[in-house]
């Protein structure tokens, strides 16, 4: 590879080289696992290229197919499996400058891949009082590119289920990378061939996604001195089917009290459940609440989180554990499936076995028809084979981790990498230059897929 010349033909391009602003540009939120701090610290890019318009960015991955460069797509760099690092070098291609709206009709808006999620909804909100079906707790920071070729989830998902549910995307354009880079629209089950690749196999420059209709949203947090019936009032809620929600959320003591919101009224012995319902579902939720022995602690509005208030949803999700982390270095987190129709017993089973070293952290969501949950537990960190333990404990109880402190697709454990997925990669990017390392069937030809629950299928 020679990056130099491959700089060279981009050098009317917005390039960066010099080393410490791409050093500082290379990493995305690895750090938030001690396994993957320690084996990516010095990942660092060569360059870092932010092209303006979508020609700009065809002649990237054409340079680099060229110069045999590695290229790795970057959206807001919030991806906390280090899944953005570039780990053989060469071009981090920003793609943030590429925002424009497309399009907007009802119930869908085509846009381009860098539009950050919160500007988008923003003027969705604005032309037709819609917005996205969900989004992660990110909302502000990701690009809706970079949701979608890295996320799986977030808040909505209570009501929508997850991206790789069929419907929650409806198209993709994408650039191949090869001597003339081609421009391919994907459409129906094609999308999966890119959804959650960690952009291996094509740059995203644009999505066409469905919208739900936007309401102004009421968030509360609800206490309860007892964790499982914390739990089971969430489940209740989450059947409500006529609530209409966008999150509900199970933190356990005292996690919301020392690490969260202590200044929001909850007490030290108290679960949080943090819910995001429709204003006009606010009395329902409250006539729900009467039936089970919790409290409300604190509510206001989603929109009056202004000045920098946050709003609740970034006390949710992977924010969680951000928080945590602030306070203390030596937490780090798992990702889990509490699989339906038991998810409550495996939780509570899980509970008695770890007790404080693993503090559970849950998000309910509607998964493949039926109510499920994902864990986003706390983990007091002690040794990478203490953490190997807690994880195999938990796979040996039928909840399979998605393991956060891996960064190929496969460990990760969220994609099934199989033929099919194999075989477009080797259409859109012959030569393995897109986000190389992170896909290891292709890799490694002799690597199988395993027996294991995998996120997301292929097809
Ligand atoms: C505090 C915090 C909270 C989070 N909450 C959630 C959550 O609720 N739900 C959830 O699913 N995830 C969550 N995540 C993970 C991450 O934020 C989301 O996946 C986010 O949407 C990524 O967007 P981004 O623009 O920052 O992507 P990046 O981090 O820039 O990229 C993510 C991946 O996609 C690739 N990529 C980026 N743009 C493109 C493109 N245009 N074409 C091809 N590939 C591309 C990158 O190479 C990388 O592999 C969270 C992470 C953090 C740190």
């Amino acid at each position: 590879m020679s990056i130099d010349a491959c700089l060279a033909e981009l050098s009317d391009l917005a390039v960066d080289t010099q080393p410490q602003r791409v050093r500082r540009r290379s990493p995305d939120f690895y750090w938030y696992s001690p396994i993957l701090e320690r084996r990516l610290d010095a990942v660092t890019a060569d360059a870092v290229v932010t092209p303006r318009s979508e020609e700009e960015v065809v002649r990237v991955p054409a340079a680099a197919y060229r110069h045999e460069g590695p290229v790795t797509a970057r959206g807001g760099g919030t991806g906390n499996y280090g899944r953005g690092m570039p780990l053989r070098g060469g071009i981090v291609l920003d793609i943030s400058e590429l925002g424009a709206i497309e399009w907007i009709e009802h119930g869908r808006v085509r846009v381009q891949a860098g539009r950050k999620m919160a500007e988008l909804d923003a003027a969705t909100i604005a032309h037709s009082r819609q917005e996205l079906r969900l989004h992660p707790s990110t909302h502000k920071t990701g690009t809706i590119g970079g949701y979608v070729a890295g996320g799986s989830s977030g808040v909505g998902s209570i009501t929508w289920g997850l991206l790789r549910d069929r419907g929650n995307i409806l198209g993709l354009r994408i650039l191949t990378m090869e001597a003339k880079p081609r421009v391919l629209e994907l459409r129906g089950a094609d999308i999966q061939k890119v959804n959650h690749a960690y952009g291996t196999n094509g740059i995203v420059t644009a999505l066409e996604l469905p919208l739900a209709p936007a309401h102004r949203w009421a968030e509360a947090i609800l206490g309860f001195e007892d964790f499982a019936a914390a739990c089971r009032f969430a489940d209740a809620l989450a059947r409500e089917d006529a609530i209409l929600k966008k999150l509900v959320t199970v933190i356990q003591a005292p996690v919301p009290y020392d690490w969260l919101f202590p200044e929001r009224g909850i007490a030290r012995e108290e679960t949080a459940v943090l819910v995001m319902v429709a204003d006009f579902a606010f009395e329902a939720l409250l006539d729900l609440l009467r039936l089970h022995p919790g409290r409300l602690v604190w509510q206001r509005f989603t929109d009056e989180a202004t000045g920098g208030r946050l709003p609740l949803f970034e006390y949710s999700w992977n924010h969680t554990t951000l928080h945590a982390l602030k306070h203390d270095r030596t937490i780090t987190y798992l990702q889990t499936l509490f699989p339906p129709p038991d998810h409550l017993d495996r939780i509570a089973a899980m509970a008695a076995r770890f007790g404080e070293e693993v503090p559970l952290h849950l998000e309910f969501v509607r998964f493949g028809g039926q109510i499920a949950c994902f864990g986003l537990q706390l983990v007091r960190y002690w040794s990478d084979e203490r953490l190997a333990r807690i994880i195999e404990e938990h796979e040996a109880a039928g909840c399979p981790i998605f393991n956060p402190h891996a960064f190929t697709l496969e460990d990760g454990g969220m994609k099934k990498v199989d033929a099919l997925q194999l075989a477009f990669k080797r259409e859109a990017d012959p030569k393995g230059l897109l986000d190389p390392g992170k896909m290891l069937g292709w890799e490694n030809p002799d690597w199988r897929p395993s027996e294991r629950a995998f996120l997301y299928e292929a097809h």
